[in-house]
């Protein structure tokens, strides 16, 4: 069986299975955070819903926090620097990756995404639970540097629908579509690695039931 594999991470039996690696290690070589589960990946394929999702789980748990991501993609209208990315070049991202700034950092549609450990430890500091939003690699290589970390996989409920949202959302050229697209087949395959997966199909109903895995981590 040949199974997906991510830096510094060695799987158990079964990897198609919804279990976590049994022998986990840090990314980079240090201590995985951890302790109760306070930080939340939110992964699946770009346009299923996560941050529509998100945003209706931060109104309903005001005590989670959003992580800002480092990205060297260009901002799109509206976007803020530190608000909605860290946008950075690729120039100041690749020395971030060399100085060991990043708790994980993955290639995505010719551009480069990562959660800044800084910006990471500092939420947790403050006492937040901390939400990730980031595509599949990402999240395999959190699961590896911190194995309390909770991990929902957002699917869509068709290949349609997620085209048409991607289409309707307006952010991406048709060719950039496709691309998104052509990766969206990758991710879906990820979909059983996942312990917890919500189908965004009635928005309302995904984000009760994602809601639930939340608080159920953070109050078992
Ligand atoms: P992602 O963050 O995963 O890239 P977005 O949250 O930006 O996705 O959502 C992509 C588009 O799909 C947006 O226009 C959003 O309004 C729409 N959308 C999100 N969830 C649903 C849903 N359950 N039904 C229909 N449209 C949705
Ligand atoms: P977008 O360009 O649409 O903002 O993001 C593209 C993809 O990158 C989305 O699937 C998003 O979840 C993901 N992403 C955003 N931030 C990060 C990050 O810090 N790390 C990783 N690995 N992916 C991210």
């Amino acid at each position: 069986m040949v199974c997906p594999s991510a830096s510094g991470e060695s799987w158990s039996r079964s990897c198609g299975g919804a279990e976590w690696a049994t022998t986990r290690v840090a990314v980079d070589g240090r201590p995985p955070l951890g302790g109760t589960p306070k930080v939340f990946v939110i992964t699946g394929p770009s346009g299923v819903g996560k941050g529509t999702l998100i945003r209706g789980l931060l109104e309903r748990l005001p005590e989670l926090e959003l992580s800002v991501s480092a990205t060297t993609r260009t901002p799109r209208p509206g976007e803020e620097h530190a608000v909605d990315y860290h946008f950075l070049t690729a120039e100041e991202f690749e020395a971030r990756v060399r100085a060991g700034e990043f708790v994980e950092h993955a290639n995505y549609s010719g551009n480069r995404y990562g959660t800044l450990r800084s910006d990471l430890e500092r939420r947790l500091a403050s006492g937040a639970g901390v939400v990730l939003e980031i595509e599949v690699q990402g999240a395999r290589q959190v699961r590896a540097a911190m194995p309390d970390a909770v991990a929902v996989f957002i699917a869509p409920p068709s290949r349609e629908a997620l085209r048409a949202r991607l289409v309707g959302r307006g952010t991406d050229s048709s060719e950039q579509v496709d691309e998104r697209l052509r990766t969206a087949e990758r991710e879906l395959e990820a979909q059983p690695e996942f312990a917890h997966v919500v189908v965004n199909d009635r928005l309302e109903q995904a984000t009760d039931e994602l809601v639930e895995i939340v608080r159920a981590a953070m109050d078992p």
